[in-house]
């Protein structure tokens, strides 16, 4: 059956995909990122510059030439009263004031400029925030106002570029609307409603989130046709305000020579009241800019990392190479074609997210990909070196079977050597069938299609029968073995399986010990479980070899060395036999010292029921 729950390797590659997303969103919020989203804003704002429609408002300037005219500040309210004077019968839906009338100036100029006010339709007067404290309009100037507006562009900004106003400013516990958007709904003839997400002017609604911190930001479409007039001209030639019938009149300073008010924006720099104006042009366009919320700014780069894992982790080569590529292109051209339907994303994170993720997921595969071919090639030599030693072994008893039937038929031999031949032939062939048969074993046994008898048996008879059948290999090495007399506990599983786990432990310590060395049987029982250990005195092995041992194959360079035949597969196999049988196997070694393998298996008594035991 497939496996449904993912692998081990391919937990590591989502983790590692999860980890560049994180990194890339937490990149995201650093103020480069910021600053470079900040370009690439600016940049899209001048590749695909708002739609024009024919202006709603005018600026009516105090520029350079009205400011020398009136004699600099002073003149302000003498030449506003003027102005607004003209301004009534032209018919303006709305007229700002975007100066902060706060001082209290000389009476008869202020009296003017009362009278002037009072007949003018929809005034809306600019109050200012400084230090948390706002200075507002004199209350004889207030009272003639059909609203108060603030006039600040976006001291926020951290490159103090204004893409953004604030379209609500609170100080002092006092809050106003933006001098350009009280304009707005004051030319419409409508209240503000509003909601946390939006404001709703009549039909328009215009999407100024009140988020944490955020005085309802609003992206400000800039334009190139707001119509300019100066003040100086319109007062020296009246008719010239016709042109402000319908439309709603923004008057404020303009002049270089008095730069107080001026405002860097993606487009240029720009005085006070040309901004408010761009605010009222975008309101009254009614198409807006929103900026993607958090949420979805996660989920996208969340998408971008899945696709790159996806393509990384189903393609290979170069199909995987150029879909990595087109992904790379799509994230880059996301954000331009979401700008495209009025849509702001960051440019930084969907980026950062696509790099990120496309080289952890290339590499990752990378290096997964050149593991598992180098892994597999080496279990294919090392198959190979064992499927040689197997022949090579098998063909030991061959050769003595043939020789020994070929002497029977040729010769004439006694009946005593006949027997002994045929005694021979006897054993050749009994060793030949049980080494396939534990090779035949051990296949499905690593497979898990070999079903382990279940009977109970004396781990002293176990013990016994295995230094019985060593006793030759240790006598040719002048090898002491000694048993430890004492071994209790009875065993619960498959008797030749455990035998031959035990037997394998005690020939590789006789395989890897000097000649005239001593091999030790103890054991042991520790809270139902029985410790059987075989210690010897033989090269030892380092820690990062101890690691390996059990890998099917491996085999210690000094094991090489040492001259003893081996295939690296018995430590494999007896691991194996001994994880069936509920138990564990425990290395411990030094290298020249010796060694010592303990095998630490259930004991039960004879009483207990055996466990149901399949692989
Ligand atoms: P083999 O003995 O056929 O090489 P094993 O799987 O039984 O294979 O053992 C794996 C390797 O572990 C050996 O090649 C040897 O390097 C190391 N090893 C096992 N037992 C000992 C031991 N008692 N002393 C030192 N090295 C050992």
């Amino acid at each position: 059956m497939r496996q449904l729950w993912p692998s081990k390797q391919t937990w590591g590659y989502i983790l590692a995909l999860a980890g560049c997303w994180a990194l890339a969103m937490i990149a995201g919020w650093t103020a480069i990122a910021n600053r470079i989203d900040n370009y690439a804003y600016d940049w899209m704002f001048q590749l695909f510059p708002p739609q024009s429609s024919p202006p709603q408002s005018v600026i009516l300037a105090i520029d350079d030439a009205t400011y020398d005219a009136i004699g600099g500040v002073t003149g302000y309210r003498t030449a506003l009263a003027e102005a607004l004077d003209h301004l009534a019968p032209a018919g303006p839906q709305a007229v700002a004031v975007d100066l902060v009338l706060a001082d209290a100036g000389e009476p008869a100029k202020n009296a003017g400029l009362e009278a002037a006010m009072r007949r003018t339709p929809n005034l809306v007067l600019a109050a200012e925030e400084t230090d948390g404290r706002w200075i507002e309009p004199l209350r004889d100037f207030r009272q003639f106002a059909a609203a108060i507006g603030h006039d600040k562009a976006d001291d926020q900004s951290p490159d103090g570029v204004t893409r953004v106003i604030p379209l609500e400013r609170r100080a002092a516990n006092q809050r106003y609307w933006a001098l350009a958007l009280e304009a707005f709904r004051l030319s419409r003839g409508e209240k503000i409603l509003e909601s946390p997400e939006d404001l709703q002017i009549g039909s328009e609604t215009i999407p100024a989130r009140r988020a944490k911190d955020q005085n309802r930001p609003l992206r400000v479409l800039y334009v190139e046709n707001i119509s300019r007039l100066s003040l100086k001209s319109a007062l020296d030639n009246p008719a010239l305000l016709s042109a402000v019938r319908g439309k709603t009149v923004f008057i404020g300073v303009t002049s270089l020579s008095a730069t107080r008010d001026r405002v860097m924006t993606p487009v240029g720099e720009m005085a006070g009241p040309e901004v408010q104006a761009q605010v009222f042009e975008t309101l009254a366009r009614g198409r807006f800019l929103t900026d993607a919320s958090d949420l979805s700014v996660l989920a996208l780069c969340a998408a971008i990392a899945i696709a790159a894992g996806l393509v990384f982790g189903l393609l290979a080569g170069w199909p995987a190479y150029m879909s990595g590529a087109a992904l790379l292109v799509a994230a880059h051209a996301a954000p331009l074609l979401m700008f495209q339907q009025g849509l702001v994303l960051p440019y930084f994170a969907p980026f950062a997210t696509a790099w990120l993720a496309m080289s952890g997921a290339a590499s990752y595969q990378h290096f997964v990909v050149r593991r598992e071919l180098r892994q597999s090639q080496r279990e294919k030599s090392r198959y190979q070196q064992t499927l040689q030693w197997v022949t090579h072994e098998m063909r030991t008893p061959l050769t003595a079977i043939q020789g020994s039937s070929e002497l029977i038929g040729r010769y004439n031999l006694s009946e005593e050597k006949r027997k002994e031949i045929a005694q021979m032939i006897n054993a050749e062939s009994k060793r030949l069938a049980r080494m396939i048969q534990t090779f035949l074993d051990m296949e499905r046994l690593s497979d898990g299609q070999l079903d382990l008898r279940r009977e109970t048996f004396p781990a002293r008879d176990v013990v016994a029968t295995c230094a019985d059948r060593l006793k030759p290999l240790a006598e040719r090495k002048n090898i002491r073995v000694s048993v430890d007399p004492e071994i209790k506990g009875e065993l619960t599983g498959d008797r030749e399986l455990v035998e031959y786990a035990v037997y394998n432990l005690m020939t590789n310590a006789v395989k890897y010990s000097p000649p005239d060395t001593e091999i030790s049987i103890a054991s042991q029982i520790e809270k139902e479980q029985l410790r059987l250990s075989v210690k010897d005195q033989g090269i030892g092995m380092d820690s990062k070899e101890l690691k390996n041992i059990f890998q099917k194959f491996y085999r210690t360079k000094r094991a090489e060395a040492s001259g003893e035949k081996g295939t690296g597969i018995g430590l494999s196999i007896v691991e194996q036999i001994v994880h069936h049988h509920g138990g564990k196997i425990e290395v411990t070694s030094e290298v020249g010292k010796g060694s010592c393998f303990t095998v630490v298996l259930p004991v039960h008594s004879r009483a207990a029921r055996l466990p149901a035991v399949s692989v």
